[in-house]
């Protein structure tokens, strides 16, 4: 292994707003690495929506701050006993967008063999989003063979996200109807297994949502747009369906007046993805059935037909809030 570098190459945000405040620096110290953590040569970076929350200060932090929150490459120092130099690892953690990051070993899995470095970027955050909010907020438990599950919309369908929750949804047999921006979207949600897909901005969705289900709602709603569909959700649901909103793509969704979900006795979930990951076991069983979904080909990691330089994060950004991508994106170092 050669010696750890004492500047690196990283993206720094000094303050809050547009993409433009994604400064490309290549003078940044590379971080020190405390016991219990490893320092990782970050390969392929996974860009997520969070990542503009935190650029915009829609959610906190403190400045400066690199940003990013996944990625997946090499172990080139270690002051853990699990990992060692050379050991191909992904993870979830802050400070991302770097050459290296210094991450805690409990945020960090072993890639395995079968596995590319850039699917492993690719997976982690939008793919245990997926499988932990249908297990655990939606409460989808096991596989009921095709179409004899609930009905599920996933808005977003050809998003990162909503990708992964599509596949994912048609393995465990509910019935999926996805919403997306254009036609090439609404093909690719197709793709993923989606058996109804509703073209966003050209198509009424409640009233196809209706239509499509004989006037009953659909039974779960994963809705990550936020603010643009929330109200709508409401009137789309079926009586005790569970709405799952998890994300702000187009503003933060509500607030909501309690009585509101007693007309239908609706459940209204608003997870997020680190607290049903807290415990080790719970990382590593998760962790382990997305690996085994994507291994088995059941659940194919779509990237976005462009794969960003680490200096071009910003265009990234850009294209992302701009509704111009699919699938996931990456940074390669
Ligand atoms: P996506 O790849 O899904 O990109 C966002 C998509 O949202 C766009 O492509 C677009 O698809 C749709 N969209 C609709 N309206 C807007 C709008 N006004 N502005 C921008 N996009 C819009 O991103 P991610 O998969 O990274 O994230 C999706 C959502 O999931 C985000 O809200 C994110 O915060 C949330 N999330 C939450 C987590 C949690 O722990 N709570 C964890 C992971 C993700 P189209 O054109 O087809 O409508």
């Amino acid at each position: 292994m050669s010696p750890v570098p004492k500047t690196m190459a990283g993206i720094l945000v000094e303050k809050l707003g547009g993409p433009e405040v994604l400064q490309f620096k290549t003078n940044l110290p590379v971080p020190h690495i405390k016991d219990g953590e490893v320092l990782v040569k970050n390969e392929f970076i996974g860009i997520n929506y969070i990542d503009t929350y935190f650029r915009t200060g829609l959610y906190k932090t403190a400045l400066p701050f690199i940003g990013g929150k996944e990625a997946a490459g090499t172990v080139i120092a270690s002051q853990s006993a699990e990992f060692k130099e050379g050991d191909r690892v992904a993870y979830i953690h802050d400070g991302a967008y770097a050459e290296l990051t210094a991450v805690p070993a409990d945020k960090v899995v072993p890639v395995p063999a079968e596995l590319s470095t850039e699917q492993a970027a690719a997976s982690m955050l939008q793919g245990l989003t997926a499988l932990t909010f249908i297990r655990e907020a939606a409460g989808i438990k096991q596989e009921l063979g095709v179409s004899l599950g609930p009905w599920v919309l996933v808005h977003a369908a050809a998003g990162g996200t909503g990708g992964q929750l599509v596949q994912i949804l048609t393995v465990m047999g509910a019935k999926v109807i996805g919403t997306a921006g254009s036609p090439e979207k609404c093909e690719l949600a197709t793709k993923h297994g989606a058996q109804w897909v509703i073209n966003s901005r050209t198509e009424d969705v409640a009233a196809r949502v209706k239509e499509i289900t004989s006037g009953k709602g659909v039974d779960v709603i994963f809705d990550g747009i936020g603010k643009d569909t929330f109200d709508m959700d409401f009137d789309i649901i079926a009586r005790k369906g569970t709405l799952v909103v998890f994300g702000n793509a187009s503003g933060p969704a509500g607030p909501v007046e309690l009585p509101r979900l007693s007309a239908k006795n609706i459940k209204l979930m608003r997870p997020v993805l680190l607290s049903y990951l807290t415990t080790k076991e719970e990382r590593q069983e998760y962790t382990k059935e997305l690996f085994d979904l994507i291994l088995s080909g059941k659940v194919n990691v779509q990237i976005h037909n462009e794969i960003y330089p680490l200096k071009d994060v910003a265009r990234a950004h850009s294209d992302l809030e701009g509704r111009k991508t699919t699938g996931k994106l990456l940074l390669k170092v």
